[in-house]
């Protein structure tokens, strides 16, 4: 699975904590992460991480046309909701964007746990199918 991760600043020791904590899971998928975060996790971490822009220089953008281009499977989003971020239509802009194609999103840890053990459970195969449809007519 491709898995994308975003920490706004005061979240950003909780993902770490979460990464380490599942580890052995994260190390069996893709893992793309807005720059600041990602480089938190590759420095605390043994995970590889494809990292993209900052989020508040583009990051959460690229993420957007990935989920529009079904190049991600899963978006764990640790927001900050107790501060104003000045990248806001940028983030409200890529919620949006999961909702319009139906890709799963947690935005706090408790949904991150939950989905990422459902996709040790085989709950996600059917993103594979997904992936199927969509070579076949493209
Ligand atoms: P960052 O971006 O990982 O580069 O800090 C996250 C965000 O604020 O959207």
């Amino acid at each position: 699975m491709k898995i994308a991760l975003i920490a706004h600043d005061h979240k950003k020791d909780e993902m770490v904590n979460f990464t380490i904590a599942y580890e052995a899971i994260f190390k069996k998928h893709d893992l793309y992460a807005t720059g600041t975060t990602g480089k938190r996790i590759m420095d605390e971490t043994t995970l590889d991480v494809t990292r993209l822009q900052s989020g508040p220089l583009g990051g959460d953008q690229q993420i957007g046309a990935m989920v529009a281009n079904n190049e991600l499977d899963l978006i764990l989003f640790f927001r900050d909701p107790l501060t104003a971020q000045p990248h806001e239509p940028d983030v409200n802009a890529l919620l949006r964007l999961c909702d319009v194609y139906g890709i799963p999103l947690a935005t706090n840890i408790a949904t991150a746990e939950l989905l990422l053990q459902s996709i040790e459970k085989g709950l996600f195969s059917w993103r594979e199918s997904v992936h199927k449809y969509k070579t076949v007519n493209d």
